[in-house]
């Protein structure tokens, strides 16, 4: 199932999914930038199902775990079938296993997939896959966070659709993915649009200033604050400035 892309130019990511759920992905696929990015030509997304792979009569693509246990695991060769004829059709991808026990997603990441060229998000249903997917196909096992789903839809959308916004072309303004949270290891700052006056709180002084200098030092420093109050995890692995451990010490202890 491939979705309908413009004919003519070769698209920038060329996406392959892997999942019983295909429908799961229909809106994603065709709303707002991800729809849009598909429509002109940019991305190409397919999808293959391990089920069209299954001679069975019951056509199951899962099977009781080895040593016990609840549940059921996603048997390894339906899913193998389903990569290699993707794969013989569209060629080789990048492969990434969905799972909670993967090394967690971030913004440097999307960064890199965004540049591979070709992308294949393989996603697990039950209580997991037979771990030889991993071990055989895998380029890289990821996780987009510290709980459990039910299956690697969401999670494959929710990186299909971090990475689509950073390829050249997708978002309007290159320069819009530049200054976001996590870009530097920071968090964004706090933003506000008209009117100046909502429900008796005002827009920061500073930001109606015209003056840029005054507004890029304020930004630096809400950023700090946010992240040192939501994330200090972050302030931890990113070094702190010269700057920025001055702005620290400006923080009340509330704030820090
Ligand atoms: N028993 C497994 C959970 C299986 S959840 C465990 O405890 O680790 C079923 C499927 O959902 C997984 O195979 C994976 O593809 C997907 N999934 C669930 N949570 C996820 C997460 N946080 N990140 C990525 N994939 C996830």
């Amino acid at each position: 199932m491939t979705e309908l892309a413009v004919q003519g130019a070769e698209p920038k990511l060329d996406v392959e999914i892997i999942t019983i759920f295909p429908e799961i992905f229909d809106s994603v696929l065709q709303t707002s930038l991800v729809g849009k990015a598909i429509q002109s030509g940019i991305i190409r997304v397919s999808r293959t199902n391990p089920r069209d792979f299954v001679a069975a009569r019951y056509k199951s693509v899962d099977d009781s775990p080895f040593g016990g246990g609840p549940g059921m695991i996603f048997k390894p060769e339906p899913i193998a079938s389903a990569i290699e004829a993707a794969e013989s059709q569209r060629g080789r991808a990048f492969r990434i296993v969905l799972s909670p026990s993967g090394r967690l997603f971030d913004q440097a990441m999307a960064s890199d997939l965004a540049h591979q060229g070709r992308l294949m998000f393989i996603c697990g249903r039950y209580e997991g896959i037979d771990e030889r997917i991993s071990e055989v196909y895998a380029d890289a096992v990821l996780s987009i966070g510290d709980y459990v789903l039910a299956g690697g839809e969401l999670p494959a959308a929710v990186v299909l659709e971090s990475v689509a916004r950073l390829v050249p072309g997708v978002l309007g303004r290159e320069s819009s993915t530049v200054d976001e949270s996590f870009s530097f290891g920071r968090l964004e700052y706090p933003q506000w649009t008209r009117p100046v006056s909502f429900k008796g709180r005002n827009v920061p002084e500073v930001l109606l200033s015209g003056n840029h200098a005054e507004i890029a030092k304020w930004r630096r420093s809400e950023s700090l604050r946010r992240t040192s109050l939501n994330r200090p995890d972050l302030l931890a692995r990113y070094p702190i400035s010269i700057e920025e451990a001055s702005l620290l010490t400006k923080l009340t202890p509330d704030e820090r």
